[in-house]
């Protein structure tokens, strides 16, 4: 029993990894079996990275590995090598994108590579940091098929993925019948399925690719029920296929611990991205980030807080989860008994005002003592976080 792996096979708005794995076992020799389906998230700081920056892998046994090999030689020249160099018109996505520069590779006995797979989702790896695999195919693409392939599989969830006939590919237009989805949204297994304040669905990509849907649960059979539910109902259009995939989302396997750190100032920039600066590192709150943004523009000089998140360069850390693990003591103007209003200072010994009802009195601070005790921790909004991010409300394993 071994694994395959793959992965750099789309470009910003064509095709998508999973699609060329289903197509891949779809063409195998009839007698060679085919075992569990991973998708496997990577660092989203990636330099050349695709468009959801994840890698697929699939266990596959056989009698005969010399005919898989023989197979696998020719599928890549047919259907993988030509797509090596593709890339969009520049015009259509303002991201900077690398051409693709797909990789494969073939493992003949099922192994493990915490190290090498910890790497590959915390950081920048490099084509020559690759653990050497039975067979390999192709370029920089290697690097995340081995990490699916090394994967060990410490925390896993779920996702079910089913692909839309080609002639849909153009559209950005999905039918996935919206009452089944409202039929299944809720079920405790499943997770990011849709926005629980707007209710809108979470589950179809917005671009051109071949994927309908994907649905995330915390269990294999929950994914497989709740996509042929979706599947079955007449509003759903037609599709190739469905699978369930093991994967590494909502793990936080790119988190290494938590950072402790002492607040020496707030920065709010356009649009709400907020960076908290202490004496080791800058932290960046974005704009998208919900909660997180509006807890960091609250922190004072001298306030304590602990975040996990990621390092895209040294001294710099991209805010996934945080809370405040103490209040610095602080003091304010009185608010106006009337109107209650922070009242503003008229200058040196002139007193406060209310800046509605002018109201004046004596001047005075109303002191808000140090506090020691944690407060809860925060995360973005479903639609902006990381793959890879665990829910915070899942501090109990959900399986
Ligand atoms: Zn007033």
């Amino acid at each position: 029993m071994g694994w395959l792996g793959l992965d750099d096979t789309d470009t910003l708005t064509q095709g998508c990894t999973t699609f060329s794995l289903h197509e891949l076992i779809s063409h195998l020799p009839p007698h060679i079996t085919v075992g569990q389906v991973r998708l496997v998230r990577l660092w989203p700081f990636a330099q050349q990275r695709t468009r959801g920056n994840a890698a697929v892998a699939v266990e596959l046994t056989t009698d005969d590995e010399v005919e898989l090999l023989q197979f696998l030689d020719s599928y890549w020249e047919e259907h993988l090598a030509p797509l090596v160099g593709q890339k969009e018109p520049s015009t259509q996505q303002k991201r900077q994108q690398s051409p693709t520069d797909p990789g494969m590779v073939w493992f003949s006995n099922a192994c493990q590579d915490p190290e090498y797979y910890h790497a590959a989702v915390s950081r920048q790896v490099k084509l020559k940091e690759v653990p050497s695999a039975t067979k390999s195919w192709g370029g920089l693409g290697q690097i995340g098929a081995t990490a699916a392939v090394l994967w060990p599989q410490t925390r896993h969830t779920w996702e079910a993925i089913a692909w839309r006939e080609e002639h849909r590919w153009p559209s950005t237009e999905r039918d996935v019948c919206q009452e089944a989805i409202a039929e299944v949204a809720d079920a405790e297994d499943l997770f990011l399925t849709r926005d629980p304040t707007s209710k809108r669905s979470l589950i179809s990509p917005r671009g051109t690719c071949p994927v309908l849907f994907g649905l995330r649960a915390t269990s294999q059979e929950a994914a497989h029920r709740a996509a042929q539910h979706l599947l079955d109902a007449k509003a759903t259009e037609e599709v190739i296929a469905m699978r369930v995939f093991i994967t590494n989302q909502a793990t936080d396997d790119h988190l290494d611990g938590s950072l402790q750190v002492l607040v020496s100032g707030v920065k709010i920039l356009g649009r709400g991205t907020t960076i908290i600066e202490t004496e080791q590192t800058k932290l960046f709150a974005f704009a998208e980030s919900g909660p997180v943004k509006l807890l960091a523009q609250s922190l004072k000089k001298g306030d304590r807080i602990e975040v996990k998140g990621l390092a895209p360069e040294s001294g710099v850390v991209h805010i996934e989860k945080m809370r405040v693990t103490g209040r610095a003591s602080s003091k304010h103007r009185p608010m106006c008994t009337t109107c209650n209003k922070r009242m503003k200072s008229m200058g040196q010994a002139q007193g406060v005002r209310c800046p509605v009802c002018k109201k004046r009195q004596d001047d005075a601070w109303t002191v808000t003592p140090a506090d020691q005790s944690s407060g809860p921790w925060v995360q973005p909004p479903m639609d902006s976080r990381r793959h890879l991010a665990r829910p915070i409300e899942w501090e109990i394993e959900p399986q």
